[in-house]
């Protein structure tokens, strides 16, 4: 970079050469390229995201907070600091799905329980990328506790796909997904208990990755269901979901499960996939794939055939159990997960209990939504005394089988594909009042995270003007194969992730506010370095 232009980086008066910066196409990895050539510098990047927040979230909502005054005072601090602040990461914008605690950031989980919540540390996930120098833009829109599939379940608002502003993002890290869609981040952290981060990047045509069960800590993930939950990246492209996970995984000694992967993540640079065998398992097939996302993934198992790989069909006969093994599992945790929210110890507190019985049930009774509470009775009930082995006992039975038949099919074959969704994104609303039918959403997803191991989901066209999401998953610990073999297939695919906008906002009101919806946290200032140091 010439040296003139950097001193007027570091003091903050670079003109920035923005055009041709395009939020909805910008990859972190390009980004990070214009950075380092002194091209562009972390303050004008990040107005660039600030920018299209302003024009398109009154139509997404993808955001619960934001935290724009800390976004451009850190960018500057890394503009100003860069021979110090030179990381990987450094400068490049970031939203966080609001189940991750931020120290001195408001942090809700969409849920009214914490709508006034303040967190006295950071997730280690998110504080690993702070100390990388990221800017963070935001705290981003979920199901509430992470419960759904669709993003309807917050507490505070509802979150539009940026492809067709009438259907859902997905779920729960619809915020995440709907914000790097909309070019209203440039890259985001989500978590994925049975498909929540795999799911919504399907149906915002990004890419979104589950790492092995362990591989990043979930210390300050607030938990939903523990044995499953996981936090990964969202992405614009799997080179960017590589570079992002690189700074997440790692052992802490503060999360019981955490594992140390074998082998560092690497940058992925496959461009062929000579001897790759991948497995399609038939009964993923038999779900009720709707045609337009089943053409679209066979043909993408004939460019994995193209560029050198061989499609086999494979079987996990288990596969049908893995539902309803989840819905047992999940619920049964989350509820004791639950249980400390009693409004003593932090968060909403009904007005003037008379009694501590009184507090426990209004306050529950007022502070979680309805699929919250639905969890909890189910998981409540599965685990009672008496129904413990009959429900929880052999849900986990089931869940040892589905992780067996993963098992024997990875002695045969390296990954295994199959559709992320059975359909493309929904109509708002279409689901709220079907649970079930709001549960098989996630029927392609969940037994990856019941046998821990990861999976992503890559965009691999449109159906009906909405994108398709292909799913790859992987034995434990073959984070890089997975990439690998992802990246090659993308290049293939050439899928353009700028979204089309088209259609309206659904509104349950003219605000997009229900009556009964709290207000959402004001935005704030906080500074990450205050919380770092
Ligand atoms: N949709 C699933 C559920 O509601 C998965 C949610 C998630 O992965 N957090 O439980």
């Amino acid at each position: 970079m010439n040296s003139d232009r950097r001193r007027a980086i570091e003091r903050g008066t670079g003109d920035a050469p923005l055009r041709g910066l395009d939020p909805l196409r910008l990859t972190a990895r390009d980004a990070k390229r214009l950075l380092v050539d002194g091209e562009i510098s972390s303050a004008e990047l990040t107005k660039v995201y600030l920018d299209q927040i302003a024009a398109v979230e009154s139509k997404v909502r993808a955001y619960i907070l934001h935290t724009p005054d800390n976004a451009a005072k850190y960018s500057t601090k890394v503009d100003r600091e860069m021979q110090a602040m030179r990381g990987p990461l450094a400068g490049l914008p970031i939203a966080v799905k609001d189940n991750m605690v931020t120290e001195g950031v408001t942090t809700t989980c969409a849920s009214k329980m914490l709508h006034n919540y303040q967190p006295v540390y950071t997730a280690t996930a998110v504080r690993q990328v702070w100390e990388d120098h990221v800017v963070m833009l935001g705290k981003t829109n979920l199901d509430e506790f992470a419960m759904g599939s669709s993003t309807e379940n917050s507490a505070y608002q509802v979150t539009a796909n940026p492809w067709d502003l009438s259907t859902v993002p997905g779920g729960s890290s619809g915020g995440s997904a709907a914000a790097v869609a909309a070019g209203e981040a440039l890259w985001a952290l989500g978590s994925d208990t049975g498909g929540s981060i795999r799911q919504p990047a399907a149906l915002c045509g990004i890419v979104g990755m589950k790492p092995t069960y362990g591989a990043v800590s979930r210390y300050g993930l607030i938990a939903f269901a523990s044995s499953l939950d996981q936090i990964g990246p969202l992405t614009r492209s799997v080179y960017d979901c590589a570079l992002l996970l690189q700074h997440l995984v790692g052992h802490d000694p503060r999360d019981a499960t955490s594992v140390e992967l074998p082998e560092p993540v690497a940058l992925p640079t496959a461009e062929r996939l000579d001897g790759l065998r991948v497995g399609v398992p038939s009964e993923y097939l038999a779900v009720g794939i709707e045609p337009g996302v089943r053409a679209r993934f066979d043909e993408t198992l004939a460019r994995i055939e193209e560029l050198g790989g061989a499609c086999v069909e494979i079987s996990l006969p288990h596969t049908e159990y893995a539902l309803p093994a989840y819905y047992i599992i999940a619920p049964a945790e989350a509820s004791a997960n639950l249980a400390r929210f009693d409004g003593v110890r932090y968060g909403y507190r009904c007005a003037d209990p008379v009694d501590l019985l009184d507090l426990y049930e209004r306050t529950r009774g007022e502070g979680f939504g309805p699929e919250v509470k639905r969890r909890i009775m189910i998981g409540t009930y599965a685990l009672s005394a008496g129904y413990y082995d009959a429900y929880y006992g052999r849900a986990q039975k089931v869940r040892t089988l589905v992780r067996r038949d993963f098992d024997e099919a990875f002695a045969g074959v390296d990954l295994i594909a199959s559709p992320t969704t059975p359909t493309v994104a929904f109509k708002a609303g279409s689901r709220t009042s079907d649970p079930l039918a709001m549960y098989m959403s996630d029927i392609c997803t969940i037994p990856a995270n019941l046998a821990g191991l990861p999976a992503l989901s890559i965009p691999c066209g449109l159906s009906d003007g909405l994108p398709v999401g292909f799913q790859l998953i992987g034995p434990a610990f073959s984070e890089n194969r997975l990439l690998e073999a992802a990246h090659a297939l993308e290049g293939a695919i050439g899928f353009d992730t700028a979204p089309t906008f088209r259609g309206a906002r659904r509104e349950r009101d003219a605000n997009g506010w229900r009556a009964d919806w709290p207000a959402p946290p004001g935005p704030i200032t906080f500074s990450p370095e205050d919380a770092q140091s």
